[in-house]
């Protein structure tokens, strides 16, 4: 299938790219990797009349340390997120959860900030900002505004951004990619969408979990006080327990939950001390 007729504007900047969303009052889409839009687009299940690319838009592919933040440009591909070593060394959970999307292809073109606006429910990157307490840069018509990552979601492709709205950057906390984490996924083959996904870091004597393909938008479970290897189980089960999916031809919501608190343990044992 072909896309149905838009518009389309090629911005230098953030700012020219901020108006020509408004100018289009809601009708008009950002492209950014193009790695779900375009399919959408193709299929006439997105119809935007304009096209806002933000492939010319330098600003927002720096890759920077400032003032206690990693700061991600949004058009930062996913095969970047995997290999600099600036994430590698800031945040290594979020290059372990790149490279398990899709395939070098997909990797070489997709990008942070639209996985992160895509809110696909088995996505990698949504539950892997969730777990390093990231923030997004957020800017539009009414300004720029900083949204928590976990706030960002609302739902399965449903997200918080106002209309016009751009995910300009994502800020990771240093102090948080210094946590000690784990990752761990299931799909029936490597570069699959997750079927279930678990993103732990623990440190500080807090931990958390944060879960992809089980809801709408990631389920984030805190943990307070220490872990350690005896207490996994409790919290694997309580992981298990605050989550309910619904059967799809994929996997059945029993042997979704079943598969959480294996994760669940799996990501736990890897972020703890002495691992
Ligand atoms: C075969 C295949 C397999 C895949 N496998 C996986 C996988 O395993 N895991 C996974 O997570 N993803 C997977 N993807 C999706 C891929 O990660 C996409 O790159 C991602 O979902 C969207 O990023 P994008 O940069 O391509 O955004 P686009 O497709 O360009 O845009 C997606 C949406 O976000 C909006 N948008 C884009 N940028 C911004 C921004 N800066 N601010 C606000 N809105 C914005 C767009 O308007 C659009 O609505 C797969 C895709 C394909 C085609």
């Amino acid at each position: 299938m072909k896309p149905a007729p838009f518009r389309y504007v090629r911005p230098g900047t953030v700012a020219e790219a901020v108006a020509a969303l408004a100018a289009a009052g809601g009708e008009a889409r950002p492209l950014a990797g193009g790695q779900s839009l375009v399919p959408l687009m193709n299929l006439r299940l997105a119809r935007p009349t304009v096209v806002v690319d933000l492939n010319r838009v330098g600003e927002l592919e720096r890759l920077a340390v400032e003032d206690g933040w990693l700061v991600i440009g949004a058009m930062v591909r996913h095969r970047r997120l995997a290999t600099d070593p600036l994430v590698a060394r800031h945040a290594p959970l979020l290059a372990e959860a790149a490279r398990w999307i899709g395939h070098g292809a997909i990797r070489a073109r997709g990008t942070i900030g639209g996985s992160l606006a895509h809110a696909d429910p088995a996505a990698e990157l949504p539950c892997a900002a969730i777990a390093l307490d990231a923030e997004l840069s957020v800017d539009g018509p009414g300004g720029g505004r900083t949204v928590a990552a976990a706030g960002l979601v609302d739902g399965a492709f449903s997200t918080r951004l106002g209309g016009g709205e751009l995910i300009t950057a994502v800020r990771v906390p240093l102090a948080a990619g210094a946590r000690r984490w784990g990752f761990a996924e299931l799909a029936r083959r490597h570069g699959d969408f997750a079927l279930v996904l678990a993103a732990a870091t623990t440190g500080d004597g807090v931990a958390g979990v944060t879960l992809g393909g089980v809801a709408g938008a990631p389920l984030r479970v805190e943990v307070e006080g220490g872990l350690d290897e005896a207490g996994i189980p409790a919290v694997a089960a309580r992981c298990r327990d605050a989550c309910h999916p619904g059967d799809d031809v994929h996997a059945t919501a029993a042997w979704r939950r079943a598969m959480v608190e294996v994760l669940v343990t799996r990501v736990l044992r890897q972020a703890l001390p002495g691992r």
